[in-house]
């Protein structure tokens, strides 16, 4: 079948496995995914060009002025972008892209890609994001408390999300993200080519008859 390809966002509270989850699924499913610019500073084993796009916030800037993002965003106290020319370049190849992004992202990619696919990525409960957050150990206690109040305030963005996908056992959620979007690329909408293709093929088989 000749697909579209569907961009999928997955979005979850800070400290959810968003990155272990999503890492899983492109080693085991193979989907393209979108390396994001941002004006953190890098955690210790994270490399420029695979985990994110180490930038100044003038350099930030100066993509944003440049209309090099489809999406950029303020969390806590950094800027975070989506690269325009990657995540074009893919879909028009007919590949399937994730962008892990958070909810201000989502939202403006939504409005832009109206099919785009919006998965939310929540923890069995409260108790185990703050667990988790902490056994992470790469920040620091006043920013784990800032990235918990903001988990908080995400919630009512929730709603927003077509589908909400809890990561409790890993591999069982990395397998549930892999089936929505395994469902999502046989929409009807998503295969308008192959529906043509086969009334003309149709067609010409009766007029063979
Ligand atoms: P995020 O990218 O959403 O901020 P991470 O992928 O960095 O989160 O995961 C935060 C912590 O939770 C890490 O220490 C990771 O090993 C752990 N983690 C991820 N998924 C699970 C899971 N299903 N069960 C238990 N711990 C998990
Ligand atoms: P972290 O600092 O933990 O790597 O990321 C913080 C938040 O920024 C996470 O929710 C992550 O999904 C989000 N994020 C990462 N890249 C982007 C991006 O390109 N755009 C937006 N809007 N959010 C992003």
């Amino acid at each position: 079948m000749n697909k579209k390809g569907v961009l999928i966002v997955i979005s979850g509270f800070s400290g959810v496995g968003k990155g272990t989850v999503v890492k899983k699924l492109i080693e085991k499913y193979h989907y393209s995914l979108s390396v994001s610019a941002t004006t953190r500073t890098p955690r210790p084993g994270e490399v420029d060009g695979k985990d994110y796009y180490f930038k100044s916030v003038e350099e930030f800037r100066n993509l944003i002025d440049y209309n090099g993002f489809i999406e950029w965003a303020q969390y806590v106290e950094n800027y975070y972008g989506t690269p325009r020319k990657y995540v074009e370049d893919e879909l028009k190849q007919g590949h399937n892209v994730i962008l892990e992004i958070e909810v201000q992202g989502a939202m403006h990619i939504k409005e832009q890609y109206p099919d785009a696919v919006l998965i939310f990525l929540t923890a069995p409960d409260g108790a185990s994001l703050k667990t988790r957050l902490e056994g992470r150990g790469t920040e620091e206690p006043k920013v784990i408390a800032k990235r918990l109040k903001r988990a908080y305030e995400e919630t009512d963005d929730m709603k927003y999300y077509d589908y909400l996908v809890v990561n409790d056992d890993l591999e069982t959620c990395v397998d549930h993200v892999n089936a929505v979007i395994v469902a999502e690329g046989f929409k009807t909408e998503n295969n308008r080519e192959y529906i043509t293709k086969t009334k003309q093929e149709l067609l010409d088989i009766r007029k063979e008859i």
